[in-house]
């Protein structure tokens, strides 16, 4: 198994594995057929409801993957359920919950109350489990009606913190009707990068290992004890080289001997599927890697994962003679048009209807008004509106705290990103009307639950940090007038910070300083030009303090220089009160944000192409440089910036 899986990696197919086991199965006795079903990044999106807009949202909800659940587990005559982790947070239903006081001890959790209902048979931790800390997390755990595991979190003491595995024994049913005893080995794995992206809650309780080392210590013994293994394994698919400490070591972990059945998650993708096509050692279509079945069903409960195995008896061990792999969606999308394909189980909407009606109240709280649109569909062409509050709101927090501590007289600088900016889907934009402004606008303009970090850095530094942002744009051919696509459609915009209190342009001609993960590639080249403080070139060794959030500050996102050694405040607020308090101290916004950076002027007209919601063709009304074109299927519309 091992050598095939070796041959795989170095890149032939997965259809090879496959035919010879089949043509061996027909002399065999009795088989089994056993539906393997995965749910992962629920977080907290039990209903079909955005509580951001404060209204139904057929793309989203575990009440409808029930659904689909029950309808899987009635085709097939033997099913377990599973879930791949970031489960308690994500949006307000998650973040109410996690207040001081709401949770009491001994109460179930609303998403456990819904998942307690469909007979989940273990799970494994998602990264963002860590984020209100550790007591809420192990608080809110306790309600499950079902085991976690985790093989590559340990204590400061080297005791595991969950147990690293787990072997789970049923009766199932084969073909002829037999009846048989099998043991399901499972093993569960985190992002080891929950040590920088929460080291403050981490830090001193808890380590983390690498996934493929954690698998190669855990897996011979659990191999031994198990027919099928089970990886639950809260981690993408990423087919660049093996390093220590892969985020994404899904691909990897297919190549330990010993595994039957991948389970991944976290990349918010959905595998089998486009996103995953042309990649050495990967079935994008039949869903495998290195030759093992994987599923990743999506984000906020818009897939469920499917892996069906035919296992067959031979002499004392059960082979897997077939499989097949699905990620089954709630939805799906016609002209731009979204089509449910499952109806909300009532089960789950009554376990949760009081948590949901408390958060729905919750969100709707006034908090001030605002005089003009706060928008992100231009967020990444310009300085603008939403990213700019949330400098601003970071900024004025950061004065008062810093007011009559040694770092007082530096100057506040700010970052912020715009995290919904079109990234994750049609929908996934900023669009606050002028007017009153409710605490579910604010927790739609910042998403996450960080916390307020300011960090002191050099002028230079300050500069390093802007370059890293700018892989969100491609490398644009200065000397092509024909059109060329902007956008880095692999860059995460919650990495394309903006710097408030400095003005700068952004020369997309020049190649990439830093590349997509954040590694100097082209130390002689900058994209980021003109870049001034107080209206004259930025001194290099002039101290400034940053104010970011403990993602950033700590590392996450691997910004040159912020690794956590250079912070000078930990505020005991989330960067969304830090607005909200902005907010609630001015009364009124009257005033945008100045702008703080723009496009450089290219030496030649250049065509910008890029892809947004049609909704952006009525902003554009009166400008000359922004045209709309066609509308795709998937309801993303082109639009051509012409830049000089
Ligand atoms: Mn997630
Ligand atoms: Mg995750």
């Amino acid at each position: 198994m091992s050598l095939s899986r070796r041959a795989l990696l170095a890149g032939s197919t997965a259809m090879a594995l496959a035919r010879p086991e089949r043509l061996l199965a027909a002399e065999l006795g009795p088989r089994i057929r056993l539906r393997l079903l995965e749910t992962s990044d629920l977080h907290m999106f039990v209903n079909d409801w955005d509580y951001y807009h404060d209204k139904p949202d057929a793309t989203v909800g575990l009440s409808k993957v029930a659904s689909l659940i029950k309808a899987a587990r009635a085709e097939a005559p033997n099913s377990m359920l599973f879930d791949n982790g970031d489960i308690i947070q994500g949006n307000p239903l998650g973040d109410y919950e996690a207040r001081p006081g709401v949770l009491r001890p001994g109460e179930t959790h609303p998403i456990f109350a819904a998942m307690n209902t469909l007979g989940y048979e273990c799970a494994t931790l998602g990264n963002h489990e860590f984020n209100y800390g550790l007591a809420f997390m192990d608080q809110a755990l306790a309600s499950a009606n079902f085991p976690f595991i985790c093989a590559n979190l340990q204590r400061t003491d080297g005791q595991a913190y969950l147990p690293p595995t787990k072997v789970i024994t049923k009766t199932f049913t084969a073909e002829d009707g037999s009846r048989h005893e099998l043991r399901i080995g499972l093993i569960g794995f985190v992002p080891p990068q929950i040590m920088v992206w929460d080291k403050s809650n981490l830090e001193g309780h808890v380590t983390t290992t690498d996934i493929v080392e954690a698998a190669e210590t855990y897996v011979p013994a659990l191999r031994a004890q198990c027919d099928v293994l089970v990886a639950l394994c809260h981690s993408g698919i990423s087919t660049g080289p093996r390093v220590t400490g892969n985020e994404n070591a899904s691909f990897h972990l297919a190549a330990v001997p010993g595994i039957d059945v991948i389970f991944t998650g976290h990349s918010h993708r959905v595998f089998p599927g486009p996103d995953y096509a042309n990649r050495p050692g990967v079935d994008a279509v039949r869903g495998t890697l290195a030759g093992v079945p994987a599923v990743m069903p999506g984000f906020w409960g818009s897939h469920l994962g499917i892996i069906d195995l035919v296992l067959a008896r031979e002499g004392d061990a059960w082979k897997r003679v077939d499989f097949k792999v699905e990620a089954r969606p709630i939805y799906r999308r016609e002209q731009g048009r979204v089509i449910p394909m499952a109806d909300p189980d009532p089960v789950i909407v009554a376990a949760v209807a009081q948590a949901h009606q408390a958060t729905i109240d919750w969100v709707r709280q006034p908090v001030g008004q605002v005089t003009y649109p706060l928008n992100s569909y231009f967020a990444l062409l310009e300085s603008e509106a939403s990213v700019g509050l949330v400098n601003q709101a970071q900024a004025w927090y950061t004065a008062r705290l810093l007011a009559g501590t040694e770092h007082a007289g530096l100057p506040i600088l700010s970052a912020a990103a715009p995290f919904k900016a079109g990234g994750t889907g049609l929908d996934s934009f900023i669009d606050i009307a002028p007017g009153a402004v409710a605490l579910r606008d604010i927790a739609d303009l910042y998403v996450f639950a960080n916390t307020l970090v300011a960090v002191k850095l050099t002028g230079a530094q300050v500069a390093e940090w802007l370059e890293r942002s700018c892989a969100a744009f491609n490398v644009i051919d200065a000397a092509n007038p024909a059109p060329q696509e902007l956008l880095n459609r692999f860059f995460p915009t919650y990495n394309f910070d903006v710097i408030s209190g400095v003005t700068y342009r952004i020369d997309v001609t020049q190649p990439n300083r830093y590349d997509n993960d954040g590694k100097l590639v082209r130390p002689d080249v900058r994209r980021v030009v003109d870049l001034h403080f107080e209206g004259r070139p930025i001194d290099p060794q002039q101290s400034f303090v940053v104010v970011t959030n403990n993602y950033r500050s700590d590392g996450g996102g691997h910004f040159p220089g912020l690794d956590g050694s250079n912070v000078v405040l930990r505020a005991p607020d989330l960067n969304r009160d830090a607005i909200v308090q902005f907010i609630e101290a001015q009364g009124t916004l009257r005033t945008a944000a100045p702008a703080t950076w723009s496009f450089a002027r290219p030496r030649q007209r250049l065509q910008l192409r890029f892809r947004s919601a049609p909704k952006f063709a009525a902003l554009i009304a009166g400008r000359t440089d922004i045209a709309a074109g066609e509308t795709a299927a998937d309801g993303y519309t082109q639009f051509t910036l012409t830049l000089g």
